[in-house]
């Protein structure tokens, strides 16, 4: 079965994407549903989809597979994959445990690059609609902080774990009105950028107990619903 949407809803495209303007058209497909959890595809069918070639599309899986969101094995087509709630309570757990000190490590090396693009990706969040990309914009506000901080290491782990925080809140349709508002992302950029490094820890301590809180529920809810 074929389990994703038809191409006339999805194709909206003139001409060719950039890589990452690929890249964000099917993570944002994905965390809207239109690509399922669990469901599998192959690269013709979502090069038809997205209007784009086979090589642009197997860079782009190659790069959502090292997210996790992307399941990749020999002699299978390629598969969304599909959180299960133990996996979404360790994955919130362990981003906690990295975020705060990255948060922490940002406030001693607060770099004008770096600023300059945190605050126009909050902008972009300010005016988006759309729900995908509304969640794969707030994950960039979080990768993008923790590339600030100076430990490339760190940095990669938590790249590991935001994107499976998106799915997993997609999945579980635990997003709510101010799941990631952009004006909390502004107050904690704003405390980063005065190096108010107490300040900068606890509204981001608070951001992510309110993330995990509306996650842990949507999970408890299935689960009385199953
Ligand atoms: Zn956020």
């Amino acid at each position: 079965m074929n389990s994703f949407a038809s191409p006339q809803t999805l194709v909206d495209l003139p001409f060719s994407l950039s890589a990452d303007d690929l890249y964000s058209r099917v993570f944002e497909a994905i965390l809207e549903q239109r690509l399922h959890p669990g469901s599998r595809m192959t690269e013709d069918s979502l090069g038809q989809t997205f209007g784009a070639r086979r090589s642009e599309v197997r860079g782009v899986l190659t790069r959502l597979s090292h997210q996790q969101i992307i399941i990749l094995r020999p002699n299978h087509r390629p598969r969304v994959a599909a959180m299960e709630a133990e996996q979404t309570r360790q994955t919130l757990h362990a981003r906690r445990l990295a975020e705060i000190t990255l948060v922490r490590l940002a406030c001693q090396q607060p770099q004008p690059d770096h600023l300059a693009r945190l605050h126009a990706i909050i902008e972009r969040e300010r005016h988006c609609s759309t729900p995908g990309r509304a969640l794969r914009l707030s994950g960039e506000f979080h990768l993008e902080l923790a590339d600030m901080a100076g430990n490339a290491p760190l940095a990669h782990f938590l790249g590991s774990l935001v994107p499976l925080t998106s799915l997993a809140i997609a999945q579980f349709d635990a997003q709510d009105e101010d799941y990631c508002d952009w004006q909390v992302h502004q107050g904690i950029l704003d405390a980063v950028e005065q190096q108010e490094m107490a300040m900068a820890v606890s509204m981001l301590g608070q951001h992510l107990n309110h993330l995990e809180g509306m996650l842990l529920n949507a999970l408890r809810q299935q689960r009385v619903a199953m």
